[in-house]
């Protein structure tokens, strides 16, 4: 089924997605992190706004659901365990629940750890996961409420996703993660090369979201505690991979 995504930049450095099925002309947004630009992005393609889904309650990825929800009607879908801190949600889902979006299945996959009740929603037609502030391009999110061993678990379950997916999340925090990454692993040429892009892109005024998880497996050091050359330069290679991705969390919360 023809599925088209659209990034819509908000604020200082926040992404939405709009997710549009050209078929049933149903669109669906993935965060509100204001609604201008938004409105603006569907009024330009012509599109309505039937769903809203929300990957957790900070206010950087709802504001903007209040006047989305007035002007647009559409239903809100989050978290059932958010349900009290996220705006009034007309559908709550669950890891696991059955959730159909824009004539599109969609996949809800608990990625606490930044937040405890975060969700990211994986859409297989697509090819797309949509990941906010848990996976973030070279980064992950910060841990908030959750705590190493429960972003680990989360980050995984992303990681083990099709190479294919394309990583969707809600930040342009790259140049930042790039400067990071190659602290721990200063020897990986992928990751070289595709920080070399990043500055390139960024200093053209072009985003480096969406990604590849292929890119995010090879390059993006808190999906890879298990390598030996990162483990080697922590001093960690009996640790868990827990452990080493704790300790790369710890260090990026200092860097
Ligand atoms: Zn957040
Ligand atoms: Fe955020």
């Amino acid at each position: 089924m023809p599925v088209e995504i659209l990034t819509v930049p908000c604020r200082s450095d926040n992404y939405a997605f709009l997710i549009h099925n050209s078929e049933t002309d149903e669109t669906a947004l993935v965060d509100a992190p204001e609604a201008a630009p938004i409105i603006t992005a569907l009024e330009g393609k012509g599109w309505s706004l039937n769903t809203i889904l929300i990957t957790h309650h900070h206010d950087d990825h709802i504001d903007g659901v209040a006047a989305l929800k007035s002007k647009y009607g559409c239903v809100i879908v989050g978290a059932a365990t958010d349900a009290h801190r996220l705006p009034p949600l007309d559908m709550e889902v669950a890891e696991g629940d059955p959730l159909s979006v824009a004539g599109h299945s969609v996949e809800v996959i608990d990625v606490s750890g930044h937040t405890v009740g975060h969700i990211a929603f994986y859409i297989p037609d697509a090819n797309a996961v949509f990941t906010a502030d848990s996976l973030m391009a070279l980064g992950c999110g910060r841990l908030f409420e959750g705590d190493a061993p429960m972003m680990w678990k989360s980050l995984s379950k992303l990681a083990a996703l099709p190479k294919e997916t394309v990583v969707c999340s809600g930040h342009e925090y790259t140049a930042a993660n790039a400067r990071f990454a190659l602290t721990v692993d200063p020897a990986n040429e992928a990751l070289q090369k595709r920080a070399a892009a990043i500055t390139e892109a960024r200093a053209a005024g072009n985003p480096t979201v969406p990604s590849f998880l292929s890119d995010e497996l090879a390059t993006n050091p808190f999906l890879r505690p298990a390598d030996p050359a990162i483990r080697s330069n922590l001093g960690m290679e009996g640790a868990s991979d827990t452990e080493v991705f704790a300790e790369i969390r710890s260090r990026k919360d200092r860097f």
